[in-house]
Parts: structure tokens; C-alpha cells; sequence
């Protein structure tokens, strides 16, 4: 604990360039980081960005759009929200990745916006792995009906599996949780030659996630700060 709590300082003290080099320089090079810039203005993206980095994610479709809009076109931008099937649109131009798939009604809705755009957008499926009540993400149970309805929408590429722990300081129940969405990734992984992402882990429980497997963390508060 006294560790952690040495980390947290370190990593609150520090410009966003510092933090954002620090963790890089700790992470696998598989490993894909996104920042989370959600509520954080153009300039502290910017500042990401002119230290070298390029993912960055959101969770408000019209707030990505306006940013997309401001910001260089080589920036790839994540969709890590819930999804309103009303509101794809707006992204459909450019959104480099969406993680919250998690219903075959925004799934038939992404795939005609990206016809409709002529492009193929990737996607993960979100999977519900949080004991904690949750309305988003899919069941376990429903995960394979759903890839399989994906494989008939021929705009959209289902590249992995996204999911979030509970919101608890309990390091085991994370773990397990993680753990039962690594299991089911590797264990459909081979049967689907699409898949390269398991999008797992944030700011206080990346490091858990990436035991397990992940190679897509998605980080907000400890590079930009308290939101
Ligand atoms: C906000 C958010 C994050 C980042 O959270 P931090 O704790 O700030 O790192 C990651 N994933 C999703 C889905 C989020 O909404």
C-alpha cells in the first residue's frame, strides 16, 4: 500500500509529457495505451499528442466529434462509452475503434453507417464481467450469438473483447474478473483470426490487467489528472 500510495504521488506531481512516458516506458511494447482525454481540454491533448501519442479515447460521441474536428487527422480515436444507437452517426467518419458493442441493434446500426461512410469500421464486444450491477456489456452466455451476428455485417470487424472490473479496492475480485474475460478471449481467439485486442484495464487496475493478458489499457486520470 505504502508503494502505490508513492506512485499516486509521483504520477499526481507530474506534467502530462512526464506521466505519459513514464507509463509508457513500463509497459510491454504489445501493449497498446489510450488515453483517456474525456472532460480534458484541446490543449492537454495536445500536449499528448506532441509527446507522441496517438490513441485517445472518449465517452461522449458529440465531445469525440468536436475534438476530431480540432485536432490532426492522424489521431485515432477510441469510443469507450456506452454507444446510443442514435448518435453512431456521428462518429461513423472517423472513429478508429469502438469497445462498447454490445447489442445486435447498435450492431446492424454501425454496419449501415459504415456502408453508408464506405469504410469498415472495427468494433470490440463489451463483456459484462463486473459482479457489481451493470447495465452494460453483454453476457457471457451471449457473447457467441453476437459474434455471429457480427459475422454477417460485412462493414464491421470484431477485433476482440472489452470489459471493466468492479469498482472495489478488493485486488481478488479484480483479478477474477479479468480473469474470466482473459479466458474467454484466449479461448475464442482461435476460432476468430479477426481478433488481436483485449481492452482491459484503467488507472487503478491496468497493472492486474496486464497479467492476465490484456494489450489494450485505456488510462485517463493518471496521465491528465483527476477528472
Ligand atoms: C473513464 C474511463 C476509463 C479511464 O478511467 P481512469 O480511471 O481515469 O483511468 C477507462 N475506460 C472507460 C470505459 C472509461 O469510461
Amino acid at each position: 500500500m505504502g508503494g502505490l500510495f508513492f506512485i499516486l504521488c509521483i504520477f499526481t506531481t507530474m506534467n502530462i509529457t512526464q506521466a505519459l512516458t513514464y507509463l509508457k516506458q513500463s509497459l510491454p511494447k504489445e501493449v497498446t495505451l489510450i488515453a483517456v482525454s474525456k472532460t480534458k481540454p484541446i490543449e492537454a491533448i495536445t500536449e499528448a499528442y506532441q509527446a507522441g501519442q496517438l490513441d485517445f479515447g472518449e465517452n461522449k460521441i458529440q465531445e469525440m466529434a468536436s475534438k476530431w474536428e480540432q485536432l490532426p487527422k492522424d489521431i485515432r480515436w477510441h469510443m469507450i462509452g456506452h454507444v446510443q444507437t442514435n448518435k453512431v452517426k456521428y462518429m461513423a467518419p472517423f472513429v478508429s475503434l469502438i469497445h462498447a458493442i454490445d447489442s445486435r441493434k447498435l450492431l446492424a446500426e454501425i454496419q449501415k453507417q459504415a456502408e453508408k461512410h464506405n469504410r469498415i469500421i472495427e468494433g470490440l464486444l463489451q463483456v459484462r464481467i463486473a459482479q457489481e450491477e451493470t447495465k452494460y456489456g453483454v453476457p457471457i452466455s451471449e457473447v457467441e450469438g453476437l459474434l455471429d451476428f457480427a459475422s454477417r455485417c460485412n462493414n464491421v470487424t470484431i477485433k476482440g473483447l472489452m470489459g471493466m472490473a468492479s469498482f472495489t479496492n478488493e485486488e481478488s475480485q479484480i483479478r477474477g474478473e479479468f480473469e474470466t474475460l482473459s479466458k474467454l478471449y484466449f479461448s475464442l481467439k482461435p476460432l476468430h483470426p479477426s481478433f488481436s485486442h483485449l481492452s482491459m484495464g484503467m488507472s487503478g487496475d491496468y497493472p492486474v490487467a496486464l497479467q492476465l493478458g490484456s494489450n489494450m489499457i485505456r488510462v485517463g486520470s493518471k496521465l491528465f489528472g483527476a477528472r
